[in-house]
């Protein structure tokens, strides 16, 4: 369905992608994973046509996407980080504009407005101004309005940010849903649960350039990183941190790719063993692949985010 090659994009002097590639078949959902500021806001906008590449080239279902942007707006939706909803419009006002804007006939938009509603949980709400809807329904909204189209490549920007449980919940079942239905879904967040509960192929990108990709088993058995987590009462000096090897993951918690035992850790803090709350082996699991591929400290807000 997607086939993105050498995707370089620069913001003045900040390059943004380095040659990144991406493809995503029908029915396939791929996750993107990276930091904030590692390029995945800029790849999708790349691929939907919002954005014009430096180099590289965007192939959707064999044609040129970025030559024949009409074609290529028909077949994607695409719900960015900001939501884009119209607060002075209804809920079925919003869904029927953006079916419109997609190209669908007026005679199918009715039907479809209803459709994407009762399948997002909005149906008792399609009389309702937007701007009346509570943060997690205009979340589900916006998501609504990226594919009442029912587009082939469908492309979610990290959707479920500020959403409760129940609409995350909901969102991931949608999403489940539509690549059932036979399209090709780009999903970015932050929360690494959200990916496994997606089943999703994960693309890791780090500063504009992809650095791996494969299931989460594949990856995880691949990538795992093999080590010990400590916690601190206080943060450890710099210098400490860099003598010891380690990464720091949270606050004064810490990461050591060797797997050393208790006894050998207290001997390396010396004096600044007194200060160590827990030591934990480090489980094989997402987090510790995302680590071990961009080697870096974590920058989520919550626990299981990247
Ligand atoms: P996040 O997880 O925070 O949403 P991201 O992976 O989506 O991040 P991008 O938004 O693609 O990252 O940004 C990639 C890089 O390009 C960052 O360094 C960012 O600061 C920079 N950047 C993005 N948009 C612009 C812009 N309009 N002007 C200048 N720099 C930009």
């Amino acid at each position: 369905m997607l086939v993105a090659t050498g995707l370089t994009k620069s913001y003045g002097d900040v390059q943004a992608l380095r040659g990144a590639d991406l493809d995503v078949t029908s029915g396939q959902i791929v996750a993107l994973l990276g930091k904030n500021g590692a390029g995945k806001t800029t790849m999708i906008s790349i691929i939907a046509g919002l954005l014009k590449a430096d180099s590289g080239t965007v192939m959707l279902d064999g044609f040129d996407a970025q030559r024949d942007l009409d074609r290529a707006s028909k077949l994607i939706g695409i719900a960015p980080q900001l939501t884009g909803i119209y607060g002075v419009l209804t809920v079925r006002e919003n869904l029927e504009f953006f079916a419109n804007l997609a190209g669908v006939p007026r005679s199918q938009r009715v039907a479809e407005a209803v459709s994407v509603a009762e399948r997002l949980g909005l149906t008792e709400l399609l009389d309702r101004g937007a701007g009346k809807l509570s943060g997690g329904e205009q979340r589900r909204l916006h998501t609504g309005c990226a594919l009442v189209h029912q587009p082939k490549l469908l492309m979610l920007d990290e959707p479920t940010v500020g959403a409760d449980v129940a609409t995350r919940a909901q969102l991931i079942d949608f999403v489940r849903e539509s690549a059932e239905a036979g399209s090709a879904v780009i999903y970015t967040t932050h929360y690494l649960n959200e990916v496994e509960a997606l089943d999703a192929d994960i693309v890791i990108i780090d500063d504009g350039q992809v650095l791996a990709r494969g299931t989460r088993d594949e990856l995880v058995e691949q990538h795992r990183m093999q080590g010990v987590e400590f916690a601190m009462v206080e943060d450890l000096p710099p210098e400490v941190v860099e003598r010891l090897g380690a990464t720091t993951t949270d606050a004064s918690t810490y990461r050591i790719a060797d797997d050393i035992p208790v006894g050998e850790l207290v001997g390396k803090l010396g004096p600044l063993s007194d200060q160590l709350l827990s030591v934990e082996t480090i489980r094989p699991d997402l987090e510790s692949v995302f680590l071990a591929v961009t080697g870096d400290r974590l920058t989520g807000a919550e626990e299981g985010s990247t």
